[in-house]
Protein backbone atom coordinates (compact mmCIF):
# COMPACT_ATOMS: atom_id res chain seq x y z
CA UNK A 1 0.00 0.00 0.00
CA UNK A 2 1.30 3.48 -0.11
CA UNK A 3 1.99 5.45 2.62
CA UNK A 4 -0.08 8.58 3.67
CA UNK A 5 1.00 11.30 5.64
CA UNK A 6 1.13 15.02 6.53
CA UNK A 7 0.21 16.84 2.87
CA UNK A 8 -1.37 13.85 1.29
CA UNK A 9 -5.28 13.73 0.16
CA UNK A 10 -7.57 11.96 -1.51
CA UNK A 11 -10.05 9.13 -1.57
CA UNK A 12 -8.10 7.01 0.60
CA UNK A 13 -6.88 10.01 3.00
CA UNK A 14 -11.18 9.95 3.63
CA UNK A 15 -11.15 6.29 4.42
CA UNK A 16 -8.41 6.71 7.40
CA UNK A 17 -10.13 9.84 8.15
CA UNK A 18 -13.64 8.26 8.75
CA UNK A 19 -11.57 5.45 10.62
CA UNK A 20 -9.96 7.28 13.37
CA UNK A 21 -13.71 9.31 14.00
CA UNK A 22 -14.99 5.92 14.35
CA UNK A 23 -11.94 4.92 16.76
CA UNK A 24 -12.62 8.03 18.49
CA UNK A 25 -9.35 9.50 17.68
CA UNK A 26 -10.30 12.16 15.07
CA UNK A 27 -13.05 14.94 15.87
CA UNK A 28 -16.70 13.90 13.78
CA UNK A 29 -16.88 17.67 12.72
CA UNK A 30 -12.72 17.93 11.47
CA UNK A 31 -12.25 20.53 8.68
CA UNK A 32 -9.46 18.14 7.19
CA UNK A 33 -12.05 15.37 7.22
CA UNK A 34 -14.53 16.95 5.28
CA UNK A 35 -11.80 18.08 2.87
CA UNK A 36 -9.82 14.63 2.86
CA UNK A 37 -6.68 16.52 3.67
CA UNK A 38 -4.36 15.12 5.94
CA UNK A 39 -2.71 17.92 7.93
CA UNK A 40 -1.58 18.39 11.37
CA UNK A 41 -5.01 17.72 12.84
CA UNK A 42 -4.93 14.08 11.25
CA UNK A 43 -1.42 13.57 11.75
CA UNK A 44 -1.71 14.12 15.53
CA UNK A 45 -5.09 11.68 15.26
CA UNK A 46 -2.67 8.87 13.40
CA UNK A 47 0.32 9.45 15.81
CA UNK A 48 -2.31 8.90 19.31
CA UNK A 49 -3.78 5.76 17.29
CA UNK A 50 -0.06 4.46 17.05
CA UNK A 51 1.33 5.30 20.18
CA UNK A 52 -2.16 3.72 21.68
CA UNK A 53 -1.45 0.43 20.06
CA UNK A 54 2.58 0.63 20.12
CA UNK A 55 3.42 1.19 16.66
CA UNK A 56 6.23 3.44 15.79
CA UNK A 57 4.08 6.88 16.12
CA UNK A 58 5.89 8.67 13.29
CA UNK A 59 2.04 9.86 11.73
CA UNK A 60 2.73 7.74 8.87
CA UNK A 61 0.12 5.22 7.67
CA UNK A 62 1.24 2.15 6.20
CA UNK A 63 -0.17 -1.11 6.41
CA UNK A 64 1.12 -1.96 10.04
CA UNK A 65 -1.36 1.44 10.73
CA UNK A 66 -3.95 0.87 8.11
CA UNK A 67 -4.09 -3.12 9.51
CA UNK A 68 -4.53 -1.71 13.01
CA UNK A 69 -6.74 1.07 11.93
CA UNK A 70 -9.79 -1.53 10.06
CA UNK A 71 -9.06 -4.25 13.54
CA UNK A 72 -10.13 -1.15 15.62
CA UNK A 73 -13.33 -0.28 13.97
CA UNK A 74 -14.79 -3.79 15.14
CA UNK A 75 -16.91 -4.53 18.35
CA UNK A 76 -17.57 -8.10 19.66
CA UNK A 77 -21.21 -9.45 18.39
CA UNK A 78 -21.13 -7.27 15.48
CA UNK A 79 -20.26 -9.95 13.12
CA UNK A 80 -19.95 -14.01 13.46
CA UNK A 81 -16.61 -15.33 14.90
CA UNK A 82 -15.17 -18.76 13.95
CA UNK A 83 -12.09 -20.72 13.32
CA UNK A 84 -10.98 -20.96 9.55
CA UNK A 85 -8.17 -20.41 7.68
CA UNK A 86 -6.96 -17.01 7.13
CA UNK A 87 -8.06 -16.51 10.49
CA UNK A 88 -10.32 -13.95 11.33
CA UNK A 89 -8.87 -10.78 12.94
CA UNK A 90 -9.75 -7.81 15.27
CA UNK A 91 -10.73 -5.93 18.05
CA UNK A 92 -14.02 -8.29 18.40
CA UNK A 93 -11.21 -11.28 18.84
CA UNK A 94 -9.06 -9.13 21.52
CA UNK A 95 -12.23 -8.57 23.72
CA UNK A 96 -13.51 -11.95 23.20
CA UNK A 97 -9.89 -13.50 24.15
CA UNK A 98 -10.29 -10.86 27.28
CA UNK A 99 -13.26 -12.08 28.40
CA UNK A 100 -12.91 -15.42 28.32
CA UNK A 101 -9.39 -15.59 30.07
CA UNK A 102 -11.03 -13.18 32.98
CA UNK A 103 -13.89 -16.03 33.29
CA UNK A 104 -11.03 -18.38 33.68
CA UNK A 105 -11.10 -20.16 29.95
CA UNK A 106 -7.88 -19.54 28.86
CA UNK A 107 -7.91 -18.71 25.02
CA UNK A 108 -4.27 -17.78 24.93
CA UNK A 109 -2.48 -14.51 23.92
CA UNK A 110 -5.02 -11.10 23.22
CA UNK A 111 -3.50 -10.62 20.09
CA UNK A 112 -7.24 -10.27 18.50
CA UNK A 113 -6.48 -13.27 16.32
CA UNK A 114 -9.46 -16.32 16.65
CA UNK A 115 -6.86 -18.94 16.49
CA UNK A 116 -7.57 -23.06 17.47
CA UNK A 117 -7.21 -22.05 21.56
CA UNK A 118 -9.60 -19.70 21.04
CA UNK A 119 -12.21 -22.42 19.73
CA UNK A 120 -11.20 -24.54 22.45
CA UNK A 121 -12.04 -21.85 25.16
CA UNK A 122 -15.07 -21.12 23.71
CA UNK A 123 -15.97 -24.50 23.52
CA UNK A 124 -15.65 -25.36 26.97
CA UNK A 125 -17.01 -21.65 28.08
CA UNK A 126 -20.82 -23.17 25.83
CA UNK A 127 -20.14 -26.39 27.31
CA UNK A 128 -19.95 -24.98 30.58
CA UNK A 129 -22.83 -22.29 29.99
CA UNK A 130 -25.51 -24.83 28.77
CA UNK A 131 -25.06 -23.65 24.92
CA UNK A 132 -24.13 -25.86 22.26
CA UNK A 133 -20.20 -26.36 22.05
CA UNK A 134 -20.12 -25.72 18.38
CA UNK A 135 -16.97 -23.09 18.86
CA UNK A 136 -19.07 -20.45 16.65
CA UNK A 137 -19.53 -17.14 18.44
CA UNK A 138 -22.43 -15.79 17.50
CA UNK A 139 -25.37 -13.55 19.35
CA UNK A 140 -26.32 -15.99 22.24
CA UNK A 141 -23.07 -16.89 23.19
CA UNK A 142 -21.81 -12.98 23.07
CA UNK A 143 -25.00 -12.53 25.64
CA UNK A 144 -23.76 -15.26 27.90
CA UNK A 145 -20.23 -13.99 28.04
CA UNK A 146 -21.51 -10.35 28.74
CA UNK A 147 -23.82 -11.79 31.37
CA UNK A 148 -20.75 -13.48 33.22
CA UNK A 149 -18.79 -10.52 33.11
CA UNK A 150 -21.35 -8.54 35.58
CA UNK A 151 -21.11 -10.81 38.40
CA UNK A 152 -16.71 -11.55 37.56
CA UNK A 153 -14.08 -8.97 38.50
CA UNK A 154 -11.83 -8.61 35.15
CA UNK A 155 -8.70 -10.16 36.08
CA UNK A 156 -6.65 -11.53 33.10
CA UNK A 157 -5.75 -15.04 33.44
CA UNK A 158 -3.77 -15.49 30.57
CA UNK A 159 -0.49 -14.10 32.01
CA UNK A 160 -1.30 -16.55 35.23
CA UNK A 161 -1.82 -19.42 32.70
CA UNK A 162 0.95 -19.26 30.32
CA UNK A 163 3.06 -19.32 33.78
CA UNK A 164 1.13 -22.45 34.89
CA UNK A 165 1.97 -24.28 31.62
CA UNK A 166 5.62 -23.28 32.22
CA UNK A 167 7.87 -20.98 31.38
CA UNK A 168 10.84 -23.41 29.83
CA UNK A 169 13.23 -24.98 32.14
CA UNK A 170 15.78 -27.33 31.68
CA UNK A 171 18.31 -26.04 28.72
CA UNK A 172 19.16 -24.56 26.14
CA UNK A 173 20.05 -27.81 24.20
CA UNK A 174 17.90 -28.75 21.32
CA UNK A 175 15.57 -25.93 21.85
CA UNK A 176 14.61 -24.69 17.92
CA UNK A 177 15.88 -20.93 18.04
CA UNK A 178 14.91 -18.39 14.86
CA UNK A 179 17.28 -15.95 14.22
CA UNK A 180 15.72 -12.71 12.48
CA UNK A 181 18.26 -10.39 10.73
CA UNK A 182 15.85 -7.75 10.47
CA UNK A 183 15.48 -5.53 7.08
CA UNK A 184 17.01 -7.09 4.39
CA UNK A 185 18.93 -5.05 1.53
CA UNK A 186 18.26 -4.24 -1.33
CA UNK A 187 15.57 -2.90 -1.53
CA UNK A 188 15.47 -2.20 2.65
CA UNK A 189 19.00 -1.59 4.07
CA UNK A 190 16.67 -0.42 7.70
CA UNK A 191 18.65 2.39 9.02
CA UNK A 192 21.73 3.94 7.94
CA UNK A 193 24.56 5.67 9.68
CA UNK A 194 25.75 8.80 9.08
CA UNK A 195 29.34 6.72 7.79
CA UNK A 196 27.36 4.64 5.37
CA UNK A 197 26.78 1.33 7.48
CA UNK A 198 23.33 -0.30 6.71
CA UNK A 199 21.04 -1.71 9.63
CA UNK A 200 20.42 -4.89 7.51
CA UNK A 201 23.87 -6.03 7.22
CA UNK A 202 24.51 -5.56 10.71
CA UNK A 203 22.21 -7.23 11.66
CA UNK A 204 22.97 -10.07 9.26
CA UNK A 205 26.08 -9.91 10.71
CA UNK A 206 25.36 -10.16 14.42
CA UNK A 207 23.05 -13.07 13.55
CA UNK A 208 26.07 -15.15 12.14
CA UNK A 209 27.97 -14.43 15.39
CA UNK A 210 25.12 -15.22 17.72
CA UNK A 211 24.26 -18.65 15.29
CA UNK A 212 27.38 -19.95 16.19
CA UNK A 213 27.92 -19.14 19.55
CA UNK A 214 24.31 -21.13 19.78
CA UNK A 215 25.25 -23.89 17.84
CA UNK A 216 27.88 -24.61 20.21
CA UNK A 217 25.50 -24.69 22.84
CA UNK A 218 23.75 -27.34 21.30
CA UNK A 219 20.36 -25.08 20.37
CA UNK A 220 19.27 -25.66 16.99
CA UNK A 221 19.37 -22.59 14.65
CA UNK A 222 17.05 -21.27 11.86
CA UNK A 223 17.59 -18.61 10.18
CA UNK A 224 14.62 -15.99 8.68
CA UNK A 225 16.24 -15.37 5.93
CA UNK A 226 19.42 -15.15 4.14
CA UNK A 227 22.24 -13.05 3.34
CA UNK A 228 20.59 -10.23 1.03
CA UNK A 229 17.23 -11.54 0.96
CA UNK A 230 14.36 -9.22 1.81
CA UNK A 231 11.39 -10.61 3.61
CA UNK A 232 8.27 -8.93 5.09
CA UNK A 233 7.02 -8.92 8.08
CA UNK A 234 4.51 -11.27 7.31
CA UNK A 235 6.77 -13.65 5.45
CA UNK A 236 8.63 -13.29 8.82
CA UNK A 237 5.97 -14.56 11.33
CA UNK A 238 4.53 -17.19 8.36
CA UNK A 239 8.10 -18.85 8.39
CA UNK A 240 8.67 -18.75 12.31
CA UNK A 241 4.95 -19.86 12.88
CA UNK A 242 5.65 -22.96 10.26
CA UNK A 243 9.05 -24.13 11.75
CA UNK A 244 7.42 -24.22 15.09
CA UNK A 245 10.27 -22.85 16.59
CA UNK A 246 10.62 -21.90 20.69
CA UNK A 247 11.89 -18.29 20.34
CA UNK A 248 12.61 -15.65 17.99
CA UNK A 249 15.26 -13.11 18.50
CA UNK A 250 15.10 -10.38 15.88
CA UNK A 251 17.86 -7.85 15.14
CA UNK A 252 17.48 -4.44 14.70
CA UNK A 253 18.92 -1.24 15.82
CA UNK A 254 17.73 1.73 16.95
CA UNK A 255 18.02 5.39 15.38
CA UNK A 256 16.80 8.75 16.10
CA UNK A 257 17.62 11.97 14.47
CA UNK A 258 19.13 13.25 17.08
CA UNK A 259 22.79 11.66 16.88
CA UNK A 260 23.56 11.91 20.67
CA UNK A 261 20.98 9.17 21.15
CA UNK A 262 22.37 6.15 21.98
CA UNK A 263 22.14 2.55 24.13
CA UNK A 264 20.23 -0.21 23.98
CA UNK A 265 16.66 -1.62 24.70
CA UNK A 266 14.81 -4.87 24.14
CA UNK A 267 11.27 -5.25 23.19
CA UNK A 268 8.60 -7.69 23.76
CA UNK A 269 4.94 -8.23 22.95
CA UNK A 270 2.54 -6.06 25.12
CA UNK A 271 -1.16 -4.88 24.47
CA UNK A 272 -3.54 -3.03 26.46
CA UNK A 273 -3.04 -4.84 29.86
CA UNK A 274 -1.83 -7.97 28.63
CA UNK A 275 2.13 -8.14 28.48
CA UNK A 276 3.66 -11.74 27.58
CA UNK A 277 5.35 -13.20 30.63
CA UNK A 278 7.76 -15.34 27.98
CA UNK A 279 8.83 -12.32 26.27
CA UNK A 280 9.12 -10.00 29.14
CA UNK A 281 11.00 -12.08 31.00
CA UNK A 282 13.39 -12.96 27.75
CA UNK A 283 13.92 -9.93 27.25
CA UNK A 284 14.93 -8.90 30.91
CA UNK A 285 17.54 -11.33 30.69
CA UNK A 286 18.89 -9.82 27.64
CA UNK A 287 18.66 -6.21 28.04
CA UNK A 288 20.75 -7.40 32.12
CA UNK A 289 23.38 -9.17 29.98
CA UNK A 290 23.76 -6.62 27.31
CA UNK A 291 24.07 -3.44 29.79
CA UNK A 292 26.56 -5.80 31.94
CA UNK A 293 29.15 -6.18 28.77
CA UNK A 294 28.65 -3.03 26.52
CA UNK A 295 29.56 0.19 28.19
CA UNK A 296 26.13 1.83 26.52
CA UNK A 297 22.99 3.82 28.42
CA UNK A 298 20.20 1.20 29.32
CA UNK A 299 17.23 2.38 26.85
CA UNK A 300 15.18 -0.82 29.07
CA UNK A 301 12.97 -3.01 27.74
CA UNK A 302 9.34 -2.22 26.64
CA UNK A 303 6.12 -3.99 25.47
CA UNK A 304 5.14 -3.48 21.94
CA UNK A 305 2.56 -4.52 19.37
CA UNK A 306 4.42 -4.58 15.88
CA UNK A 307 3.08 -7.81 14.10
CA UNK A 308 6.42 -9.45 14.09
CA UNK A 309 5.45 -9.80 18.26
CA UNK A 310 1.77 -9.74 17.85
CA UNK A 311 0.87 -12.50 14.97
CA UNK A 312 4.10 -14.58 16.17
CA UNK A 313 2.71 -18.51 17.67
CA UNK A 314 6.17 -18.02 19.85
CA UNK A 315 8.27 -15.58 22.38
CA UNK A 316 10.44 -13.33 20.66
CA UNK A 317 12.15 -10.47 21.65
CA UNK A 318 13.27 -7.26 19.05
CA UNK A 319 16.94 -6.76 20.28
CA UNK A 320 18.10 -3.04 19.61
CA UNK A 321 22.30 -3.24 20.91
CA UNK A 322 23.03 0.68 20.07
CA UNK A 323 21.73 3.37 17.70
CA UNK A 324 23.80 3.46 14.21
CA UNK A 325 22.60 7.13 14.04
CA UNK A 326 25.00 7.54 16.58
CA UNK A 327 28.58 8.08 15.15
CA UNK A 328 30.47 6.63 18.37
CA UNK A 329 28.12 3.89 18.31
CA UNK A 330 28.54 3.69 14.26
CA UNK A 331 32.03 2.65 14.66
CA UNK A 332 31.62 0.21 17.54
CA UNK A 333 29.35 -1.79 14.79
CA UNK A 334 31.67 -2.30 12.73
CA UNK A 335 34.07 -3.89 15.24
CA UNK A 336 33.74 -7.49 15.35
CA UNK A 337 34.54 -7.83 18.83
CA UNK A 338 31.81 -5.22 19.36
CA UNK A 339 29.57 -7.48 17.62
CA UNK A 340 30.48 -10.41 19.82
CA UNK A 341 30.13 -9.05 22.87
CA UNK A 342 26.68 -8.11 21.80
CA UNK A 343 26.09 -11.74 20.63
CA UNK A 344 27.81 -13.20 23.81
CA UNK A 345 24.88 -11.05 25.55
CA UNK A 346 21.92 -12.54 23.60
CA UNK A 347 23.36 -16.05 24.28
CA UNK A 348 23.64 -15.91 28.09
CA UNK A 349 20.35 -13.68 28.11
CA UNK A 350 18.78 -17.09 26.19
CA UNK A 351 20.55 -19.44 28.21
CA UNK A 352 19.07 -17.71 31.65
CA UNK A 353 15.43 -17.51 30.23
CA UNK A 354 15.73 -21.53 29.24
CA UNK A 355 16.78 -22.31 33.19
CA UNK A 356 14.21 -21.23 34.03
CA UNK A 357 15.35 -18.37 36.50
CA UNK A 358 13.20 -14.92 36.55
CA UNK A 359 15.28 -12.03 35.34
CA UNK A 360 15.68 -9.22 38.73
CA UNK A 361 13.67 -7.10 37.05
CA UNK A 362 11.01 -8.42 35.57
CA UNK A 363 8.02 -7.67 37.19
CA UNK A 364 9.07 -3.74 36.84
CA UNK A 365 6.58 -1.43 35.14
ZN1 LIG B 1 15.11 -2.14 12.09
Amino acid sequence: MKLFRRGSSGREVADIQARLIAAGYLDAESEEARGAVFGDETDRAVRSFQQARGLISDGITGPDTWRCLVDACRSLGERLLYLREPPLRGDDVTELKRRLNSLGFYSGKEDGIFDSGTAHAIEQFQRNSGLEADGMVGAGTVEALLRLARVTKPTSVASVRESEKGLPTGGIQDRRIMLDPGHGYPPDPGAVGPGGLRESEVAEELADVLGGLLVDESATVLYSRRHGEYLSDSERVRRANEQTVELVVSLHLNDSTDPRAGGCSCFYFARGNYRSPYGNRLAHHIQDELIARLALQDCRTHGRAYRLLRETRMPVVVVEPAFISNPAEESLLLDPAFLRSVASAVLEGTVSYFSGVPSPREEEH
